[in-house]
């Protein structure tokens, strides 16, 4: 099992790679032309990201917080900031906040 802690501020680092992947076409070589939440087109986003050097600014160019945030399977919310564990097979990840860590210390 590895455990790894997994924070916005990690994390926005690498959006903008993410980003690309998600919304250019290698085959076409070209961008997916709808626009997005924001009302802007993908590539647009793509190169406001690339300047972004703050997690709250990339969530102002997107529109949103769904790229700066992890999904806690404990709360059921989303968080900035949480640990993730992944087994020896990668076959098993289980994401879990940092707030959700703290209250099961206390109850130690
Ligand atoms: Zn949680």
């Amino acid at each position: 099992m590895t455990i790894k802690r997994i924070t916005a501020k990690e994390k926005f680092k690498t959006i903008a790679q993410g980003w690309k992947i998600q919304y250019f076409s290698d085959n076409d070589m070209k961008w997916y032309p709808q626009k997005l939440a924001a009302g802007e087109s993908a590539e647009t986003i793509y190169n406001l990201l690339l300047f972004a050097r703050t997690p709250k600014k990339v969530d102002e160019i997107i529109g949103n917080e769904s790229w700066t945030q992890e999904f806690c399977q404990e709360c059921r919310n989303y968080s900035k900031d949480v640990l993730e564990f992944t087994d020896e097979d990668n076959k098993h990840i289980y994401t879990v906040c940092i707030s959700c860590i703290k209250k099961s210390l206390i109850n130690l």
